[in-house]
């Protein structure tokens, strides 16, 4: 069960990647997906989820992270393989290696997670530096045409492109201006792509997670953030990772056959516009 998270060390819940009752029933099987963040957080989550429905994958994730050997032991558990790809997404050599060694490992691709981002929170506008500017939108978005760009010529007809978006980029955030920018580029990517790719039959989506308790959270705010973290919405706490996950599955499934350039809102129950 989840605890808010307080003060206090033990108070701070452990982000839960998949719910005990939660099992697949085969809805991806034999699909190849890479996931970017695959190692942390609500990537993990997509990876283990998507094991559970019998695919492969391959995580991407920034090198400097050690939890991507707890992301491959969670799919292994399942069956099912997993390839670890570290490096810098922000980087489009990086990005067509990444493809490279999945479509190597695997011999094909047909599930594409953009779904790596950081975020530096800041008080004003006057703050954020050219550098952090550059960084955030290099990350955050620049990383989904690299990864687009280099995944699209072995995509098969009906394979999917998903993207992690936020609900930040629905209602703004005073503190985190770059990068609910980012996450507003991520939603009209989305629909732009999927306008583009619709002759190629190739479905482009989105999540736009509320707020989802995982170790971006006490890394990026201060204990006073941290301690009303996900109060806000109208279900009064944070989602898990696992509470994400499915939204994923069923993008990368033929259950949303009829679904492109539409974007998932699991975010605790506030009405978005737009
Ligand atoms: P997380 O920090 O747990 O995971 C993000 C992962 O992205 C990191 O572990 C890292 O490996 C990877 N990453 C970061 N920079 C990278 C780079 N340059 N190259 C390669 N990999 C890189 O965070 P999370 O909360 O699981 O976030 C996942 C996604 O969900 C992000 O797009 C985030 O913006 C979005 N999101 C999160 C929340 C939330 O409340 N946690 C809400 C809405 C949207």
């Amino acid at each position: 069960q989840l605890v808010q998270p307080g003060l206090e060390e033990e108070m701070i819940p452990t982000p839960c990647y998949i719910d005990a009752d939660y099992s697949g029933s085969e809805k991806l099987k034999d699909k190849v997906a890479i996931i970017t963040g695959g190692d942390s957080g609500i990537g993990r989550a997509v990876a283990v989820h998507f094991a559970v429905e019998a695919a492969d994958v391959a995580v991407v994730y920034l090198d400097e992270h050690e939890d991507a050997q707890k992301t491959r032991q969670l799919v292994e558990s399942y069956g099912r393989h997993c390839l670890l790809i570290p490096g810098d997404v922000s980087d489009e050599r990086f990005c067509q290696q990444a493809v490279r060694e999945t479509l190597q490992q695997f011999g094909k691709l047909d599930i594409v997670v953009n779904n790596a981002a950081q975020q530096y929170p800041q008080t004003s506008i006057m703050e954020i530096s050219q550098r952090q500017l550059e960084h955030t939108f290099r990350i955050n978005i620049f990383s989904m045409f690299y990864l687009v760009k280099a995944a699209l010529p072995h995509l098969p007809k009906k394979s999917h492109i998903i993207n992690t978006a936020s609900v930040t980029a629905y209602r703004g955030s005073p503190e985190l201006l770059d990068y609910s920018a980012t996450k507003g580029a991520v939603v009209s990517f989305t629909r732009s792509l999927s306008k583009q790719l619709v002759h190629k039959d190739i479905y482009v989506n989105a999540v736009a997670p509320g707020p989802v308790w995982t170790p971006l959270i006490p890394a990026s705010f201060d204990e006073q953030k941290v301690s009303e973290f996900g109060l806000q919405v109208p279900l009064k706490r944070p989602a898990q990772p696992s509470e994400i996950a499915p939204a994923y599955v069923f993008l990368a499934g033929q259950s949303s056959s009829y679904m492109t350039g539409q974007v998932i809102h699991p975010n605790g129950g506030e009405i978005i516009n737009g």
